[in-house]
C-alpha cells in the first residue's frame, strides 16, 4: 500500500493549468513528458517504479501531454490512467501469441500509407505520430517511416481510391490523424471529396482527449467545409478521461455536424469491471458520443498484462447489459487477421 501525502491530494498542478492551456495545441503537443523520470516524480511515484519505466520507455516511448496528466492522480500507482501511459517493466517479458504484428497489417498495403482490409472502406496513415502513446498500442512495433508518405506518395493513394468505385469511406488513421497539420489534413481531404464516389470521412482520434484544444478553429475550419458526411471515432477508455475540456471539444464538433462515436480496448487494471464500463457510456452520452466498439485487446508484444481473458469479456458485457440501456452498449469485438470485418464475440 502507497501512502499518500495530503500535498500530493491536492493536485498542485491545478494552479499552473490556465497557462497550459492557453497554450496551442502545437505548443501542448511539443511539451508532452517524454521522460520516464520526469513522469514518475511530477506524479510522486515511488523510486521503485523507475527502473521499469525506463526499461519499457526503452522499447516504445514515454509520451503523456500536460492535459491529460492533470487527471491522473497522484502517488497512485493504480490510478487507471496513468496504466496506459507508464511503462513497466513487464513489457519486455515475451508472452506465447503476442507478436509484433499482430493484424498482419503489413499484408494489406497497396499504396503507401494505405490499408485496405474491408469492403467500402479504407484506411490511411495520415499521421506517423501520436499526442500520447498508450501502452496497449497495437501499433507499437509499426514500421511508420515506412508509411509516412509525402504528397507524390498520397498520389498513388488517391489514385487506388479514385480507381475502386466500391470505396465510400475514407478512414483518417496513424499514428493519430489530428498529429497532422491543418494545412496538411485540409489539402488531403480537399483531395478526398474530389473523388465522386466517396460519401463519407471518418477520423479515428485520441487528440481531443488529450489535448481538447486540439479542436480549434482552424480544425473546425475545414472539417466544417468539406461536402463528405463526417464521423469522428474518439479513443477513451475510462470516464475519468472525459473531464470538462473534452465535453467543450465534442460540444464544438457536435455543432458542425460530427457525429461522434467512441471505441475502447478492454485492458485489465484500467475498466475490466461492469460499474467502469457503465460509467464510461454515460459520462460519454453526456458529452454527446455514443459508445461503438469494445475491442478485445490485440495480442502486441509488450502488452499481455493488459489481456483478459475472452470468458471474462463475455461475461462483463452481459453484466453491462444489464444496467444499461441498448443505445449506450458498445459492441465486442476483436480484430482477425484474414476476416471480412471485426468478428464480434
Ligand atoms: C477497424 C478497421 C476499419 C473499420 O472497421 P469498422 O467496422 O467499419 O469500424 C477499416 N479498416 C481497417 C484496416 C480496420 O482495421
Ligand atoms: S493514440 Fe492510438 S495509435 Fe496512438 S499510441 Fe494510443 S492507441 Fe496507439
Amino acid at each position: 500500500m502507497i501512502t499518500r501525502s495530503p500535498a500530493l491530494l491536492q493536485r498542485p498542478d491545478r494552479e499552473v493549468r490556465p497557462l497550459a492551456i492557453a497554450a496551442s495545441w502545437q505548443t501542448q503537443l511539443s511539451r508532452a513528458i517524454r521522460d520516464p523520470r520526469e513522469l514518475c516524480r511530477r506524479l510522486g511515484l515511488d523510486d521503485a517504479w523507475l527502473p521499469g519505466a525506463e526499461a519499457g520507455h526503452r522499447l516504445f516511448e514515454v509520451r503523456v501531454p500536460e492535459a491529460y496528466l492533470a487527471r491522473i492522480r497522484p502517488g497512485d500507482p493504480n490510478d487507471p490512467l496513468l496504466r496506459q501511459v507508464l511503462p513497466l517493466a513487464a513489457e519486455g517479458s515475451p508472452a506465447s501469441g503476442f507478436v509484433e504484428d499482430p493484424l498482419a497489417e503489413a499484408d494489406h498495403t497497396p499504396a503507401p500509407g494505405l490499408i485496405h482490409k474491408y469492403q467500402g472502406r479504407v484506411l490511411l496513415i495520415a499521421s506517423p505520430a501520436c499526442a500520447v502513446n498508450c501502452r496497449y498500442c497495437f501499433r507499437r512495433h509499426f514500421p511508420y517511416e515506412e508509411n509516412s508518405p509525402s504528397r507524390a506518395q498520397w498520389q498513388q493513394t488517391l489514385d487506388h481510391l479514385r480507381g475502386d468505385a466500391s470505396i465510400l469511406e475514407a478512414i483518417l488513421s496513424g499514428g493519430d490523424p489530428l498529429a497532422a497539420s491543418d494545412r496538411r489534413l485540409a489539402w488531403l481531404v480537399a483531395r478526398l471529396e474530389a473523388i465522386p464516389h466517396l460519401k463519407r470521412l471518418r477520423i479515428h482520434t485520441r487528440l481531443p482527449v488529450v489535448i481538447p484544444d486540439r479542436i480549434d478553429g482552424a480544425l473546425l475550419d475545414w472539417l466544417a467545409a468539406t461536402r463528405l458526411q463526417r464521423v469522428m471515432v474518439l479513443h477513451i477508455n475510462h470516464p475519468g478521461e472525459i473531464d470538462d475540456a473534452v465535453v467543450a471539444a465534442c460540444e464544438r464538433l457536435k455543432q458542425i455536424g460530427v457525429t461522434l462515436l467512441n471505441q475502447s480496448v478492454l485492458l485489465r487494471g484500467v475498466n475490466d469491471d461492469v460499474d467502469t464500463l457503465a460509467a464510461l457510456s454515460e459520462r460519454l452520452f453526456e458529452a454527446g458520443v455514443l459508445p461503438y466498439y469494445l475491442h478485445v485487446l490485440d495480442p502486441v508484444a509488450g502488452a499481455a498484462h493488459f489481456d483478459v481473458p475472452d470468458d471474462e469479456a463475455r461475461e462483463l458485457v452481459a453484466g453491462l447489459r444489464e444496467v444499461l440501456p441498448g443505445f449506450l452498449m458498445p459492441r465486442l469485438v476483436r480484430e482477425i487477421p484474414g476476416e471480412a470485418s471485426k468478428t464480434p464475440l
